[in-house]
Formats: structure tokens, sequence, C-alpha cells
């Protein structure tokens, strides 16, 4: 059994989604429980998830269909963060975007202006439309020097069946040819706390993370002396985390058991 004060100050449980809450498109089994045990415990949650190639109706829609409803401002994603760092620290500067057509209307949506021409800004998201074209012009533009962001630092994103090349190794292929790195936004970055505790009016020390993932859903946590959770029901087994210098403040089978720790 956990020391129960690890999450005394929480109020705000952050949740990934894949591979914490659903797998595929299943719910997993107990996910619920832990839920209604935040609201009997009167705490509340957000949904976060690194995936820039989904939007927030896109991701109520998946929940609802699994039997789960949640209101849209439950859900908050790495483009969310995204935006709002462009807003603060390049307010109306022109962005070209790597991205599909949901991240792309999320952008002009949060007025965001985009070109196909020069930009002053690069952002590159989980862009599943990725072309050859934009490709290399995305990368002549970043070798220049032109101030370049990606959402998120995934490598892969898991799939029912095998997984997606993510925007972390697209990020990898620019390095390899323009030897540039962006400012990464989402988790596990500092930017996404700052975000987060803004969003909900909160102190660090009010929200814990929950996720499967090491390198991001804990590391965030970890990184910034925030409680976390990690869950072995999806990317990470034991023996990985018994091997990673990434320590969560609790380990569970899945949300269920996290639930009864609470
Ligand atoms: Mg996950």
């Amino acid at each position: 059994m956990y020391d129960k004060s690890v999450f005394e100050k929480t109020k705000y449980f952050i949740i990934d989604m894949d591979g914490t809450f659903y797998l595929g498109n299943s719910i997993i089994p107990g996910a619920e429980t832990f839920i209604e045990k935040l609201r009997e415990t009167g705490r509340d949650f957000r949904f976060f998830t690194n995936n820039s190639s989904n939007n927030v109706e896109v991701c109520c829609k998946k929940l609802k269909k699994m039997g789960f409803p949640v209101p849209e401002e439950k859900i908050v994603i790495s483009s969310h963060v995204t935006i709002d760092y462009l807003k603060r620290n390049h307010p109306g500067e022109k962005v070209y975007l790597l991205g599909n057509e949901r991240l792309t209307n999320d952008f002009i949506n949060a007025g965001i202006i985009l070109t196909d021409e020069k930009p002053d800004v690069i952002v590159l998201g989980f862009d599943t439309t990725l072309t050859y074209e934009k490709i290399s012009k995305a990368a002549n533009w970043m070798a220049e020097g032109i101030t370049y962001i990606a959402t998120h630092p995934d490598l892969n994103c898991p799939m029912a069946e095998g997984f997606m090349p993510d925007t972390g190794s697209m990020i990898e292929m620019f390095a390899a040819s323009t030897g540039k790195r962006p400012i990464v936004m989402g988790k596990p970055m500092e930017e996404t706390v700052n975000y987060v505790t803004n969003l909900l009016g909160c102190e660090r020390d009010e929200i814990a993370f929950v996720g499967d993932r090491l390198a991001t859903d804990i590391a965030i946590g970890f990184n910034h002396g925030i409680p976390s959770a990690l869950v072995l029901s999806g990317v990470t087994s034991e023996e990985e985390y018994a091997q990673s210098p990434i320590r969560a403040s609790v380990v569970a089978e899945d949300l269920k058991q996290l639930g009864e720790y609470l």
C-alpha cells in the first residue's frame, strides 16, 4: 500500500487517455471507477493527450462511443499548449503548420495566421498528411534558423494493431537533415505544467499526472516536482519501469487499482 499523503493536496488529476483510460476502442476495465473515486473524494480531472492529430471533438466522440461521454472542457491537447505559446510569444506572426486538417482548423479557429510562404514560425504537429513537399519546404526554412516549435515529442503512437510514427520521429528526421531541433510543447515540458495550472487556476502542488508512458506522462511530474502515477495498462512494462531513471510517485496495474489508493 502506498502513502496516501502523495495525493493529499491533489485537486485535479491530469489523465492520459491512450493506454491509460482506453486501449484501442475500449475503456480499460474499471477505469470509470477511478473517475467515480475522484468525485467521491471531492477531486476533479482533465484528460490530457499529446496526440495533436486529434481535436477535442474527435476525443469527445470517441469517449462517447465507448460509453463515457464528457464535456469538451475536460479534454486538453498538446495543440492547445502550442496555440497558447504562439499567442503569448509570437503574437500576429505567420505560421507554417505541418498538421492534418483537424489541427489546421484548430489553429485557424484560434486566430493563428497560417501561411505557405516563408513564415515567422514553423510548427510541427502530428501531421498524418505529411508529404515530401511539406518536408522539403519546412526543412529549408528550419535550416535558415526560423523559429521552430513541435507540439509534442512522442516517437510513436500506439494503434490497435502496431503503431504510427509520431511527431518525435519527424523531429529526428528534420534534425538529421538540418541539425535543428524544435522548442517542444506537450508532456513532459514545463510549458504544459504552466498551461494546465493557468487553465485550472491552481498551484503546481494541486495537480497530479497519470499515464502509461514514462518519457512523457511520468517525466512531466518527475521533472517538475509534481506527483505522478504510472499505470501498467499501456506501453510500459514492470521490467521497463524497474530499469528507468524516471520515477513515479505511485505505480498501479491500472486506473481501477490506482483508485483504491486514493
Ligand atoms: Mg498513453
